[in-house]
């Protein structure tokens, strides 16, 4: 899947659209979800062109690989949820329920959250 940088994430990216920060560094950004699903619920995205965790691990350098993950456990440092526990989590295509085209880490917390997936 090629990307597609009209996705509202490109946006805040580019600063068309505003978004509420937690953390950012020279490779990745965190914000505020628009619709939280718990207490915490950020998204941590990489600042370069990367539809999915797939095309991620593919095509993104070593350095911002390794800067996405510090990010995430960064910001659940900031969140204040490193000791209570927390979940991290990444919807990839049509079946994981992916909605923005641009490679997103939610992290939830503030809550226990309950089991993984709700069986059906
Ligand atoms: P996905 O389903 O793609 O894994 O998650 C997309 C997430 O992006 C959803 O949790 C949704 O609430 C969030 N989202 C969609 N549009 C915006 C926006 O404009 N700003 C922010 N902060 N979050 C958004």
């Amino acid at each position: 899947m090629a990307y597609d940088d009209s996705n509202v994430f490109a946006r805040i990216l580019r600063g068309e659209i505003p978004c509420n920060k937690v953390y950012e560094d020279e490779h990745s950004l965190a914000f505020h979800d628009i619709n939280p699903q718990a207490p915490i619920h950020i998204l941590v995205i990489p600042k370069g062109q990367y539809v999915s965790i797939v095309d991620f691990t593919a095509k993104a350098t070593e350095i911002e690989i390794a800067a996405l993950f510090r990010a995430v456990t960064k910001v659940a440092e900031i969140a204040g949820v490193t000791d209570e526990g927390w979940r991290l989590l990444a919807n990839i295509g049509i079946n994981g329920g992916q909605e923005v085209p641009h490679l997103h880490i939610h992290v939830f917390g503030g809550r226990k959250l309950g089991p993984m997936l709700t069986r059906s």
